[in-house]
């Protein structure tokens, strides 16, 4: 298997590389984010739970991501591998997703950090505000889900770091660049079973 994480803030392009690397390697894209965006889409009893903290850029409790991660990995656990994107974000969840794979005999492989400008997210965020119908693509909620990644996510670094298993990507390049950026490195790391040291 290959088991991937990948963050970074606010309209970093953590969705859209996710699926391309799924694409590229065979693995399963498990998107918190789209998972709680369908649930309040489907107006279900979990929809309703999280519709609050979702469209005012907050964190939804960890209890209630990680019994649906859990849920939703199990039935991927003897696949080519998963991509968690917007998964964990906070220590807490970083600290149980370690335990729930350690638990199933799984490695995580790599955390792969999305390093954009903040004037640079805020200005595709306001883009991708004409249409992508999300309630928490507006001017306020951006600055709101910016102090939370900086607040609760960002330390996320110092954690794989100490585990030797970030790879910090410059995100500010075309789209196809940064896939083939990753996918470099994921290559390398497939062959020597080592993760680039310096930001690609
Ligand atoms: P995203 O699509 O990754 O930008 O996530 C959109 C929103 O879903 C976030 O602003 C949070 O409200 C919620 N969310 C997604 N993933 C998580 C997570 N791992 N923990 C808590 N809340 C999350």
């Amino acid at each position: 298997m290959l088991n991937l994480v990948i963050f970074g803030p606010p309209g970093c392009g953590k969705g859209t590389q996710s699926a391309r690397i799924a694409e590229r390697y065979g693995l399963v894209h498990l998107s918190s984010g789209d998972m709680l965006r369908n649930e309040i889409e489907k107006d279900t009893t979990l929809g309703k739970q999280v519709k609050k903290y979702v469209e005012k850029g907050l964190l939804v409790p960890d209890h209630i991501i990680l019994k649906k991660i859990y849920k939703s990995a199990i039935k991927y656990i003897n696949s080519a591998g998963i991509i968690f994107d917007g998964f964990p974000r906070t220590l807490v969840q970083a600290v149980m997703l370690d335990r729930f794979l350690h638990k199933k005999d799984i490695l995580l492989d790599m955390v792969i950090l999305m390093l954009v400008d903040r004037s640079e997210l805020y200005q595709r965020l306001m883009g991708r505000a004409e249409d992508s119908g999300r309630k928490d693509d507006n001017e306020k909620v951006f600055h709101v889900r910016m102090k939370v990644y900086e607040k609760e996510t960002h330390c996320l670094k110092n954690y794989y770091k100490k585990q030797s298993k970030i790879l910090q990507v410059n995100g500010m390049e075309p789209v196809g660049d940064v896939s083939d950026k990753i996918a470099n490195a994921i290559n390398y790391y497939c062959k020597n079973n080592r993760i680039y040291s310096k930001v690609i």
